[in-house]
């Protein structure tokens, strides 16, 4: 678990600060930092604490060379250091338990479900219906750690139930987790991703976001809140249709107006601020437009879970580099107080990434700026 530092405020903002610069660039390392190559989510990320903070960052990939970021042991714990100044207390995860455990089946655990700092996390079906022709996303890696063997095609309820409920016990997961790849059928995923999301919750008790497509049928969303899954991600990606278009053909193919009408279904049964969808910064995307589209979701109950674009290896755009940290922040700090200001917090998400938040600054940058006073202006100045 996280060592939780009393920070000034101050101090608060500098951590926010050196998260955004540590995604951007990496951190140097020889330390097990528990990444991973490929895969979805925070692939090539090694994932710690810094300053208390959750945060994956990237430490495997080339560009990670030219880091002025490294991670050093120190005789007490790990310190994060640019040349000789020393910057941040860091923590690491350790191996979590579970992974040494296998089903009865003789299935690791640790290709079931993967600990993400503090979350249980799956990909319950392993492959996708653009995967591997001209609807592929660019961006993604989920035939990538199938390829390899790490991991399983498919995932079922009752493996996912068994490995939440380890994972609580054993490594203190505080929430699960469950995307899918997208299937031919109407609802896209949705209904299988929330069946093992409704074991997972009914074994462990513990919260659950699960992930899918934009369904054709907008009630298969009641189904998966009927099903008692606490929140869902619903990923539009990018804003800039210009950009999906290019980037993420099959998702762009329904339009980005589909994700803003299974958000306002999604929004009006599972509340506002449940509801997020990831929002890729650095694949060339317009940023006023995106703000604008940013605030936009906010403004229907959406968390808008903004993130530099993590090039997967093995993905098509393995060869990328993530966004600049400035470029990062100048939309941070444009979204994040208007989401403060609408009342829409990290700390009321109950499941899901936009709980966690390792693979964003926002978080570190709301704590940053402190408890958002009554007429609602926060306390850093602005970009505009
Ligand atoms: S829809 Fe796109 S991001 Fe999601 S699994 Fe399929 S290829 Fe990957």
């Amino acid at each position: 678990m996280s060592e939780q530092h009393p920070l000034s405020a101050a101090g608060r903002a500098s951590t926010a600060d050196l998260i955004v610069k540590l995604q951007a660039s990496g951190l140097r390392t020889d330390i097990d930092v528990g990444a991973r190559k490929g895969g979805a989510g925070p692939a090539d990320a090694g994932m710690l604490w810094v300053n208390g903070a959750p945060a994956t960052v990237p430490t495997t990939a080339s560009y990670v060379s030219d880091s002025p970021y490294a991670l050093r042991q120190e005789d007490d714990g790990f310190g994060i250091y640019l040349g000789e100044q020393r910057l941040a207390d860091a923590s690491l995860a350790p191996e979590p338990k579970f992974y040494r455990m296998r089903t009865a089946d003789g299935v690791p655990y640790n290709q079931i479900a993967l600990m993400h700092l503090d979350s249980l996390a799956s990909t319950v079906l392993q492959t996708c219906t653009y995967w591997g022709n001209s609807d592929q996303c660019k961006f993604c890696g989920i035939g990538v750690s199938l390829e390899q063997g790490r991991t399983i095609a498919k995932k079922t309820p009752a493996m996912l139930a068994e490995v939440a409920v380890a994972a609580k016990e054993l490594d203190g997961a505080v929430d699960a987790t469950l995307t899918t790849g997208s299937t031919k059928t109407p609802d896209r995923g949705a209904l299988y991703v929330g069946a093992c999301g409704q074991a997972v919750k009914e074994a462990s008790g513990l919260p659950v976001q699960v992930q899918f497509e934009p369904p054709s049928d907008l009630d298969v969303i009641n189904r998966v809140h009927d099903m008692g899954i606490d929140s869902v991600g619903i990923h539009v990606e990018t804003f800039d249709p210009r950009v999906l278009a290019e980037i993420a053909p099959g998702k762009a193919a329904w339009g980005i107006e589909a994700y803003f009408t299974a958000w306002e279904r999604a929004v009006e049964v599972f509340g506002a601020g449940q509801v997020s969808t990831y929002v890729i910064l650095g694949m060339g995307e317009d940023p006023k437009l995106t703000v604008d589209a940013c605030r936009r979701a906010i403004d229907i109950g959406v968390y808008p879970f903004v993130v530099p674009l993590r090039p997967v290896p093995g993905s098509l755009m393995a060869d990328l580099e993530p966004p600049t940290a400035d470029y990062v922040e100048h939309i941070n700090r444009q979204v994040v107080p208007y989401m403060l200001a609408r009342g829409m917090s990290a700390t009321g998400v109950m499941a899901g990434c936009a709980r966690c938040q390792a693979c964003s600054g926002m978080a570190a940058l709301e704590r940053s700026l402190g408890p958002v006073p009554a007429e609602g202006r926060p306390s850093l100045p602005l970009f505009v």
